[in-house]
């Protein structure tokens, strides 16, 4: 993490779990552990359904709302799909997107992801980009290529600016929801790489101000190591976010780093 030229950001991937019913009594939970914090951002990407409860219920927590998919059109007949300005004005302040879990069940291609960053971009939201290796992958050696290729093509056309704005997350598909960790100097190494890259796309001081998550079962326990790799400036925690004991730790984890 950088504080002094970045933002630290915590964020939960809830996927398809929880109930709007059940906002508040978590909301209640995870202030009572993290009163406010101070030095990172938290965020919880809640089911589309659930945003206008969830702002509702994080508010006074400080705690902000992203989505989890945001339609590449920008309206009109896309059943079952959510426009980016429907998120916005519901209240969400990032969109995940290109999740390996759309990649894998919805066939989401690069190309289409690059769509949807556009789309979140011209509606104000801040999205959280995608990217890593299957496992095959990795044991082949070709990590870096894929994600490489993965971001050349998901930032094709975004500006300078634009990129300023966005989150990259590294997370390698086979550390999701599998209790596998990437090794804290795994994780670090590929989210190095990422930034020499969009070095080399849009040079030094837009490189140094993005802000680059890991992703994997990340916990209580692993959150602090990976974090305090020097290019890692938060997570994108799916499993052990819907606790609210275990995120409160991983906030804390950042909060310690950071002062
Ligand atoms: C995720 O879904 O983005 C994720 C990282 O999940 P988990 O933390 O459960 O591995």
């Amino acid at each position: 993490m950088n504080r002094k030229y970045r933002k630290t950001i915590i964020a939960g991937n809830w996927k398809m779990n929880k109930l709007p019913s059940e906002l508040k009594t978590f909301s209640e939970a995870l202030k009572a552990l993290v009163p406010r914090a101070k030095w990172c951002e938290v965020a919880v990407c809640v089911p589309a359904v659930m945003i206008p409860g969830a702002v509702r219920a994080f508010k006074d927590g400080k705690v902000c709302v992203g989505a989890q998919d945001i339609s590449a059109a920008e309206f009109g007949a896309f059943t079952g799909e959510c426009s980016g300005a429907q998120l916005a004005d519901a209240g969400a302040k990032y969109v995940i997107v290109g999740h390996s879990e759309r990649r894998q069940n919805h066939g989401e291609t690069n190309e289409l992801i690059n769509a949807k960053v556009k789309t979140a971009l011209a509606n104000k939201l801040i999205p959280i980009v995608c990217v890593g290796e299957s496992l095959e992958q990795r044991e082949m050696g070709v990590t870096l290529e894929v994600v490489t290729l993965q971001i050349k093509t998901i930032l094709s056309d975004i500006t300078a600016e634009q990129v300023k704005k966005l989150i990259i997350a590294y997370e390698p598909i086979w550390a999701i929801g599998t209790g596998k960790t990437a090794t804290a100097e795994q994780a670090g190494a590929v989210c190095t790489a990422i930034r020499a890259l969009i070095r080399g796309m849009y040079g030094a001081r837009i490189a140094r101000s993005v802000t680059i998550q890991y992703g994997g079962s990340m916990n209580g326990k692993n959150a602090a190591e990976l974090l305090a790799q020097p290019d890692i400036d938060g997570g994108l925690v799916g499993g052990a976010s819907l606790d609210p004991a275990e995120f409160a730790k991983i906030i804390m984890a950042a909060q310690e780093l950071e002062e």
